[in-house]
């Protein structure tokens, strides 16, 4: 049995992770961290992914695993991105994909191209060597709608269409989207790090 701490305070986030990664690791444990939150001034989606596996790590004495993720729009250069979560200058999902869908008011549908991004990091604080960090880059490619369509998912999903589906990921079932979304790729790999290294 081993025990890693999740960097995040989302209990579904939590739950999202031990699916994936006990598919891998059956033994493994996770728990939420809850200890105090680490200013995410990193410049990549990398670097913030290590700033909060670092802090949890650091805290708690486990291995922890973190992530952080967003929406890079090619005809922005790559915005919202590491800002993704409070575009709109606020941190709420509705005022941001508004002001996404305004800034591409012009941008037809051939130039609309985009990706979430998902950097899963695991921090191993009993580790001084190069494997005491390690981050896994997961893609989705896509575009952005034109319009919001879909309930589910959160965030930028009611506008964005994945490589290959005629619908939103707002219009996925959660097992759908957890199938193939940036996150369950970058944990996907992350999995198989972890079973080589801590694997019976
Ligand atoms: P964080 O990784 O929790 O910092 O979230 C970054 C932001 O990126 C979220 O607030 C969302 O706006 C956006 N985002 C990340 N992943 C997804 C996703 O799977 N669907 C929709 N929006 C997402």
């Amino acid at each position: 049995m081993m025990r890693a701490v999740v960097a995040t305070h989302n209990a579904h986030k939590v739950a999202e992770l031990q699916r994936i990664l006990s598919a891998a690791l059956p033994g493994l444990e996770l728990v939420a961290y809850d200890g105090p939150s680490p200013v995410e001034d990193g410049d990549s989606f990398a670097a913030n992914a290590l700033i909060k596996a670092r802090a949890a790590a650091e805290h708690t004495g486990l291995v922890a695993i973190a992530d952080d993720s967003g929406i890079s729009v090619d005809a922005l250069g790559g915005a919202p991105g590491i800002d993704s979560a409070h575009y709109s200058g606020s941190r709420d999902d509705a005022a941001n994909v508004r002001h996404l869908l305004a800034n591409l008011a012009d941008v037809p549908a051939e130039n609309r191209a985009a990706q979430f991004t998902c950097a899963a990091a695991l921090v191993d604080p009993t580790r001084a060597d190069d494997t005491r960090e390690h981050v896994e880059l997961g893609v989705w490619p896509g575009r952005v709608a034109f319009e919001v369509a879909g309930g589910g998912g959160f965030g930028y999903d009611p506008v964005f269409i994945p490589e290959g589906l005629a619908v939103t990921s707002a219009e996925l079932t959660a097992d759908e989207k957890n199938a193939i979304s940036h996150r369950a790729r970058a944990f996907a790999a992350l999995a198989t790090v972890m079973r080589e290294r801590y694997g019976a």
